[in-house]
């Protein structure tokens, strides 16, 4: 009997097609060449490369992973210093040009594009890990898989987010969730002091002993408000070896919703250990493959455990613990390869309190109701770490009882299907959101939020909006849902 695969989040985010498939039927972004730019700046090589459309090399660095928010700049400039970084903040601010910052391009609604200028740090990228003090210290060009690739050759891991291709600095200053986050935090939660380029071009150490309140921004505020960071310091943890689990069910409507329910009731109960999320999609008419995966810090035999009391109030689940060394892990998560760029939507709610047995049932039947596959539900758990922190303790507001993150989400690769899958994607949510506590990660960015601000920051909007009045009161660094000055 053919076996059922519920996806995991990386097949969720990762499609089958080939990339240069893809890029073949990618729309162009806005007419960079109608774009008309000043002098360039003067910048020396060594700081900066400077390239137009036409240019040798301006190619290969115009994608966006959402190929539904790609615009192709008039200028990218691809930065090696903060030096660099400087020069163009100047020239921008000086002739009033719009422009974007962009370090992995995985913005959901593209705040990194511009059909203008783009400042691209990608080039400062270099990691170094001082493996005594437990500390790395990377570009803010870097990945996610790079800087994993850096902490374990040297025994040490970091807690960031499954996607190696995401870019360290939107994921930093946004939050960054990961299978490590509830024993290890978010990747805000470890970040110990980083380098900003400011308005005024002027480099700046931010930390919580030189400058508290930027660095309390940068911490959840998200990116592209506050300067250009050029380099991150990261706190880091003796883990080798982590222990993975899966449990995958397929079942129909009356037994995934008690599922969903048994899941919600049994997260109190989890370790602060294992950082368990609970993947859900349609399979078929009246069919869901869900699946409880994550990561843990303690034991197999704890997890084995934990995971029995899930799987003994929903039976004939198959189940796989399995102990792996901490890259290993983030390979078994990814899959270890880059996801191909793809068209895709995502919302996200956070969730207070049990979602009833009427929620349940309304969600799972707007989810059937959807061509199969057509959208995938995340549920990431908070907790541990995460909620023992103040929801004032940084700019990133869902920590205190909060039950878990939820994520609506499709991707495509043919633009005949943009308006359905944006459709289906809306339906879903539209079911759940009602149960759910008004909060949105900011990190999963939608505009079609009427009130994003009081949604990705809460009671931390007003402190947030001072610190951007004090340090940006011209807000230069802008975009469409950035922190507007006080
Ligand atoms: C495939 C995929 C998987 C994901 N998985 C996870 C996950 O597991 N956990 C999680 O928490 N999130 C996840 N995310 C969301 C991810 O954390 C955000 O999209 C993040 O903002 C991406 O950062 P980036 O640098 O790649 O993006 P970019 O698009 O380059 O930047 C995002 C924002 O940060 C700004 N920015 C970029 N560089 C800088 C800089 N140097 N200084 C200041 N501002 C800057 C940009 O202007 C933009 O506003 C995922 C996203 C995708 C597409």
């Amino acid at each position: 009997m053919a076996r059922t695969r519920h996806p995991t989040r990386r097949d969720v985010l990762k499609t089958a097609a080939a990339l240069p498939a893809i890029l073949a039927i990618r729309p162009r972004g806005a007419a960079a060449a109608g774009v008309d730019l000043p002098p360039l700046p003067e910048i020396a090589s060594a700081d900066a490369t400077l390239l137009r459309p036409g240019d040798a090399g301006y190619a290969k660095y115009d994608v966006a992973h959402n190929i539904r928010t790609r615009l192709d700049p008039a200028l990218r400039a691809l930065c090696r210093t903060p030096a660099g970084v400087a020069q163009m903040v100047d020239w921008v601010r000086e002739n009033d040009l719009p422009f974007a910052v962009r370090c992995g391009g995985h913005s959901y609604e593209g705040f990194s594009q511009s059909a203008s200028v783009v400042i691209d740090v990608r080039p400062m990228a270099a990691a170094r890990v001082d493996r005594a003090a437990r500390v790395l210290t990377i570009g803010a060009g870097a990945s996610l898989g790079a800087a994993y690739q850096a902490v374990a050759r040297q025994g040490l891991a970091f807690a960031a987010g499954s996607c190696p291709t995401v870019g360290i600095s939107g994921h930093t200053l946004g939050g960054g969730y990961g299978l490590l986050a509830r024993p290890l935090g978010l990747t805000a939660d470890n970040l110990l002091g980083l380098t900003l380029v400011d308005a005024h071009g002027r480099m700046v150490e931010v930390d919580a002993a030189r400058e508290p309140d930027l660095f309390w921004a940068c911490r959840g505020g998200g990116g592209g408000s506050f300067g250009i960071a050029t380099e991150f310091r990261f706190k880091l943890h003796p883990v080798t070896r982590v222990v993975t689990f899966k449990a995958s069910w397929t079942l129909p409507l009356a037994a995934a919703r008690d599922l969903f329910r048994a899941w919600q009731a049994w997260l109190p109960t989890v370790p602060v250990a294992m950082t368990p999320v609970l993947n859900i999609a349609s399979v078929a008419p009246g069919r869901f493959a869900m699946r409880c995966v994550g990561q843990s810090l303690g034991s197999e035999r704890e997890v084995r455990a934990t995971l029995g009391r899930l799987t003994r109030a929903a039976s004939g689940a198959g189940v796989t613990v399995t102990t792996r060394s901490f890259l290993g892990a983030v390979n078994y998560f990814s899959g270890g390869s880059a996801y191909p760029v793809v068209f895709m939507k995502a919302k996200s709610d956070y969730a207070i309190a049990p979602v009833s047995e009427d929620g349940a049932m309304a969600f799972l039947t707007a989810l059937t109701r959807q061509p199969p596959g057509a959208v995938s539900v995340l549920c990431d758990a908070y907790g541990g770490i995460i909620g023992d922190l103040a929801d004032d303790a940084t700019a990133f507001a869902h920590r205190k009882g909060t039950l878990y993150s939820v994520q609506y989400y499709a991707s495509w690769t043919d633009p005949a299907e943009t308006a359905a899958r944006l459709a289906a994607v809306d339906a879903v949510h539209a079911a759940l959101h009602p149960h759910m506590s008004g909060g949105t990660y900011v990190n999963y960015p939608d505009l079609e939020l009427t009130d994003w601000q009081q949604a990705y920051w809460g009671g931390n909007l007003p402190r947030l909006r001072a610190i951007k009045r004090a340090v940006d009161p011209a807000n230069l660094f802008t975009h469409a849902q950035s922190v507007p000055p006080a």
